[in-house]
């Protein structure tokens, strides 16, 4: 039985080819096993789309943009050098203050996770661990669990979050312990393996804490898992707070503190 808690000693400081993609590409990673072929998804999270603008339609008038785009008149009017009272054409941009679009998950992620065949309240948990060691990717996880932890099912998470050493900064993997419903192999008990879903973000949070992107990332997909199955954020805890014996993941610069916070509405 696969029971050991791979975090807990990191990973081997391996350099394993990384395909890049521009953008949010998807990449198909293949890797031969005893079991037959598996394929490792991964793809960047959306970057939040700066400066959107409106053009302006028949009708508009500063009020009714900035009703319609939840803002206010003078915020509108100053972020385009426009006094309060000032006319507009049609056709006119404007700048919408304040107007980031939300970060999305790309759409292979979101269907990787909508369309895994997740039996109701299978997992009662989400649980959150940092590699332990500086850089790391999902082929060298993937083979250090099996070669090193003897874990049949290989990589012992469920999603990996890169760091831009190895994977990009940000960047999403789903395992296939995801994609076939596996139970993780993250935690040191059996029973909490098999309710458990296991992200990992590479990183010795230890040293230095988790990048924006990577936070970013992780809230993109614990929010997309909350709402495929169905749990609350108090079913979201880092691997410290969950586990039997102690641990030290994802390590002391990690925001374990703050997290309900962070990964909040
Ligand atoms: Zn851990």
């Amino acid at each position: 039985m696969e029971k050991s808690s791979p975090c807990a000693t990191g990973l081997p400081n391996v350099r394993a080819v990384v395909s890049r993609a521009p953008g949010f590409v998807c990449l198909l990673r293949r890797g031969s096993l005893a079991a037959g072929l598996f394929i490792f998804l991964v793809a960047m999270a959306v970057a939040p789309a700066r400066g959107a603008t409106y053009v302006v339609k028949r009708g508009d008038s500063l009020w009714s943009v900035a009703q319609k785009h939840g803002t206010t008149v003078s915020e509108l009017a100053d972020r385009n050098g426009l006094s309060r009272s000032g006319h507009l054409y049609v056709g006119q941009r404007l700048k919408l203050p304040g107007a980031k679009a939300k970060a999305a998950l790309p759409e292979n992620i979101q269907r990787a996770i909508d369309q895994a065949p997740v039996r109701t309240a299978r997992w009662r948990y989400i649980v959150i661990h940092h590699s332990g060691v500086d850089r790391g990717d999902m082929k060298s996880m993937d083979q250090y669990h099996r070669t090193q932890r003897h874990m049949e099912n290989g990589l012992a998470y469920h999603f990996v979050i890169g760091n831009g050493d190895g994977m990009r900064d940000g960047e999403i993997g789903v395992a296939p312990r995801w994609t076939k419903q596996l139970a993780g192999g993250h935690l040191a008990s059996e029973a909490q393996n098999n309710i458990a879903i296991g992200i990992c973000l590479v990183g010795n949070f230890d040293r230095r804490p988790p990048s924006a992107k990577q936070m970013q990332s992780l809230r993109l997909v614990v929010d997309a898992l909350r709402k495929r199955c169905k749990l609350n954020l108090k079913a979201v805890k880092t691997h410290q707070q969950i586990n039997v014996v102690h641990t030290r993941c994802p390590g002391a610069k990690f925001p374990s503190k703050s997290l309900q916070k962070l990964l909040g509405p």
